[in-house]
């Protein structure tokens, strides 16, 4: 009994430590690339209009990619809140244990293979059904 239990820490710890390297990665990206976001199109209303849409769509494309980075970002501190409150590895939906081989796929992940399948499935569809509208307007 003891010894098992010392068997799911030291995983659990193993994790942990997979979790900090992450946030620390992610913080370092999202920081040095927020520096590197174009200025011109925030303040661009005075310059060339083709200037201005050319620096607009490329804030648009870091935000996009900080926006990804700073999801993750979340998961991964929130996870880590999960490993302090004794939480962690337990699915959101359905309460299950996550598999251990999941969770070392994936250190921040919030629900079990299942779960997280039928979520894809309805995030996917949500996302095709939003860009068929905004299709339909830019018609
Ligand atoms: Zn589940």
């Amino acid at each position: 009994m003891k010894s098992r239990a010392r068997k799911k820490d030291e995983t659990i710890d193993k994790l942990k430590q997979e979790l900090l390297t992450r946030r620390e990665q992610l913080l370092q990206s999202v920081r040095s690339q927020r520096q590197e976001i174009p200025e011109r199109g925030l303040q661009g209303a005075a310059g060339d209009s083709s200037d201005h849409a050319a620096a607009d769509y490329a804030t648009e494309l870091f935000g996009a990619l900080l926006e990804k980075q700073a999801g993750n970002l979340e998961e991964v501190e929130l996870a880590l809140q999960k490993i302090e409150s004794g939480q962690y590895g337990k699915c959101e939906l359905c309460d299950k244990q996550i598999t251990h081989k999941r969770l070392r796929a994936i250190a921040w992940a919030r629900m079990c293979h299942d779960c997280q399948e039928k979520q894809d499935r309805i995030s996917a569809e949500r996302r095709s059904s939003v860009n068929a509208s905004s299709w339909r307007t830019n018609q």
